[in-house]
């Protein structure tokens, strides 16, 4: 569906994947849940990265590289049982790209569950600061920058890099390419896609003006509260007010934004609608919600609808 075919208030909605909800945003499959204080995980499985792991669901354990944004139990609890499951279901030892802070608390981590458990699972742990990059595979690379949230903190960008023929030597034959390179010229140069943009937990920062954040095709942005008088809260715990949202939304021209993060106290409808207030309607239709999902129907024994099923959303 063309984004701007999509009536004001009415963006796609996401559908449930198991308890993960599951977003197509243009070519970026997105798979993740995130309540605030509960748990944050985010998938892209087709990058191969896991922003946050949140509580370790099932269906991330196959995803090789979780981008853990900071420590806050709601977005690493589960990172010992990711190594450990990884080791469990036989797949190489799994990769996180963590702030450098919290390279050797994980590591002592790793260890006491070794002491725990009688073996230490494998595991790899890499420390970065803003400004560095790892690469995921050939031609994808994760690109640190820094965020604002009070503790050591990343964001991440998911770039595709791809090796391009400078335009002053496309009319060369091969034999001449190889000739030219012979010589040390450099005939060829970078081009970048950044992908995706995660700003893990933060307040406004620098990081808004991050070339990586405004030329992502999806951000994903959390935006924790709602509520006037709860401001003073999103300050005191270095997060997003919808009003610092829509603020940042002007500045920036994102084709896709995923809003994650939302407190338990704002229901889903409400925060779309608080939103919608606050910025234009172009703006909003690029906006999605992460857990804003449509709860599939169930056919009912003569073929209509079931009754609705229980609350939760792990089909139990
Ligand atoms: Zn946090």
């Amino acid at each position: 569906m063309q984004l701007d075919s999509v009536p004001r208030g009415r963006q796609e909605s996401g559908t449930l994947n198991g308890r993960l909800v599951e977003h197509q945003l243009g070519d970026l499959r997105v798979v993740g849940y995130s309540v605030a204080g509960e748990e944050t995980v985010i998938a892209c499985p087709e990058l191969n990265v896991c922003f946050d792991v949140g509580k370790a669901p099932a269906e991330i354990l196959p995803v090789d590289h979780v981008l853990l944004s900071h420590g806050h139990m709601d977005h690493a609890a589960g990172l010992a049982y990711y190594f450990s499951q990884r080791n469990f279901v036989g797949n190489a030892p799994g990769c996180a790209l963590v702030p450098k802070a919290l390279v050797e608390p994980i590591k002592a981590l790793m260890q006491a569950w070794g002491r725990i458990e009688g073996h230490v699972s494998p595991c790899r742990v890499v420390g970065m600061s803003p400004g560095e990059e790892f690469e995921l595979r050939r031609g994808l690379i994760a690109r640190t920058f820094e965020i604002n949230h009070g503790v050591p903190s990343l964001g991440f960008a998911v770039v595709d890099v791809r090796r391009k023929l400078r335009p002053e030597y496309a009319e060369k034959s091969g034999p001449e390419l190889v000739e030219l390179k012979k010589q040390g010229i450099e005939i060829q140069y970078d081009v970048e896609v950044p992908l995706v943009a995660y700003c893990g937990d933060t307040a406004e920062g620098s990081w808004i003006d991050h070339p990586a954040v405004q030329a992502a095709k999806t951000l994903i942005l959390e935006c924790t509260f709602f509520e006037a008088e709860h401001v003073s809260r999103a300050r005191a715990g270095f997060h997003l007010h919808v009003r610092d949202v829509a603020r940042i939304l002007q500045r920036t021209t994102n084709e896709h934004v995923l809003l994650t993060h939302v407190t338990r106290r704002t229901g889903m409808r409400d925060a779309k609608r608080m939103l919608a207030k606050l910025v234009s309607e172009e703006t909003m239709n690029r906006v999605r919600f992460l857990m804003d999902y449509r709860r599939p129907r169930r056919e009912g024994p003569g073929g209509g609808p079931a009754a609705e099923g229980p609350r939760t959303i792990n089909g139990s």
